[in-house]
């Protein structure tokens, strides 16, 4: 069964390797769809003209489109670029979007603006979200639950590392957990213990590349290939075949997207 990337920053200009090479690599990994994910409006208009200038049959290229915390400061605020941009027919979600407390980038008035807006707009427009959340757990579970009042924002944690508490939160609300190359080489007693805590059937698969490659390729720029090293790992550690990753795991995507 082919894996999915579901979070991938491959439409960049800066993207460390040619595309032909992306998609070569990712087809002999059986990597055969991939997220391409917006952090801007600009950003998000050239993930966009990529997917559509380079799905094919073999991997199929999607989209969210999504001012990230760091870029809130230059969000125009009102959406409509945004909606505009969503209309496109790879587009399948809004992100990624969130608090980034860690970096503070953009201010945090700004950031939370900018998450409550997109929040507004995945409403609107019924599509689901990727957040980014970073430091910030205490303030997005506010906003969040705010803007939840009517409990139907769908949504992953993109790159969830953080505690135990915050997992069962994130469950709680029916979020599912992206996990990447982090759950590869995780170390510490408590990082460990709070991957074995996610239910497998709330798990997506992403690399978040060219960043986190995983165990094995530390160091390097990340590419979607390697979402089969992650799922590999996983498999190992839940003493289960990548077979049966694979299978949960695109179930948890389409869900989340609607691709059925
Ligand atoms: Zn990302």
């Amino acid at each position: 069964m082919p894996l999915i990337d579901s979070h991938s920053h491959i439409h960049d200009a800066d993207f460390p390797f040619p595309k032909e090479e992306v998609f070569r690599q990712a087809l002999a990994e059986n990597v055969k769809k991939i997220v391409c994910i917006g952090v801007s409006e600009d950003d998000s208009e050239t993930a966009v003209k990529f997917a559509e200038n380079n799905s094919s049959d073999e991997v199929e290229l999607l989209v969210c489109v999504g001012v990230h915390p760091h870029e809130a400061k230059d969000f125009s605020g009102d959406s409509v670029r945004l909606k505009k941009i969503a209309r496109h027919k790879t587009v399948i979600g809004i992100g990624e979007i969130g608090l980034d407390y860690h970096y503070n980038n953009s201010s945090q008035d700004d950031q939370i603006a900018a998450l409550r807006a997109q929040i507004q707009l995945a409403a609107k427009l019924g599509l689901p979200i990727a957040f980014h959340v970073r430091d910030a757990y205490e303030d997005f579970w506010r906003v969040f639950d705010e803007e939840n009042r009517n409990s139907t924002i769908r949504g992953v944690l993109h790159s969830f590392t953080d505690s135990i508490e915050n997992l069962e939160k994130a469950l709680a609300r029916n979020l599912y957990i992206g996990i990447n190359g982090i759950s590869t080489f995780a170390k510490k007693p408590h990082e460990i213990e709070m991957f074995e805590a996610i239910p497998l059937n709330r798990i997506l698969l992403e690399t978040d590349a060219p960043f986190l490659a995983p165990a094995g390729k530390r160091g390097k720029p990340n590419q979607p290939a390697w979402t089969s090293m992650i799922a590999q790992d996983l498999a190992n550690k839940r003493g289960i075949s990548v077979e049966k990753v694979a299978e949960i795991t695109n179930h948890n995507f389409e869900d989340l997207f609607n691709l059925y």
